[in-house]
């Protein structure tokens, strides 16, 4: 089967489900997912000493953001999450610790975190799903123009 390397572009044959055409195409995918990784991690820091979140809070560790973030596929429309934090709170109005950040709501992209907002339950936006997952399949991109 023809593919195509998510790296440079570059068409390999491929039977089984490899994204990459070379070892080296591969370690750029893992150092570059590393580097967004490292970044959002900086950014939510920034964000969790902003909150004046408790110091004891679980989502100030590595590891547990990690284990939140790590599928890299958003929960709600199944589409892999872009920049930011992919963080979603069950309650907008309150900041971001462990217990507000819940591994059943996580993680989540800026697209359906927009959808939500303030005004839609986790609940709701699992009722929505379904339409999220086709709607992400027909558009095909963030925005439409
Ligand atoms: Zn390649
Ligand atoms: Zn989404």
């Amino acid at each position: 089967m023809k593919k195509l390397c998510s790296v440079c572009d570059d068409s390999f044959e491929a039977s089984s489900p490899i994204k990459y055409c070379s070892a080296e195409c591969r370690n750029e995918a893992l150092r570059s997912r590393q580097r967004s990784f490292n970044t959002r991690w900086a950014s939510l820091q920034r964000i969790l000493q902003k909150e004046k979140c408790d110091p004891r809070d679980p989502l100030w560790k590595f590891s547990h953001y990690a284990s939140l973030i790590g599928s890299g596929i958003c929960v709600f429309c199944e589409s892999p999450i872009e920049g930011g934090i992919a963080l979603d709170r069950e309650n907008p109005s309150l900041g971001h610790t462990a217990a507000n950040c819940p591994a059943r709501s996580n993680p989540v992209c800026g697209w359906c975190n927009g959808i939500r907002s303030n005004r839609l339950t986790v609940d709701q936006m699992f009722r929505l799903k379904p339409l999220l997952v086709e709607f992400r399949k027909e558009n095909k991109c963030q925005k439409l123009k």
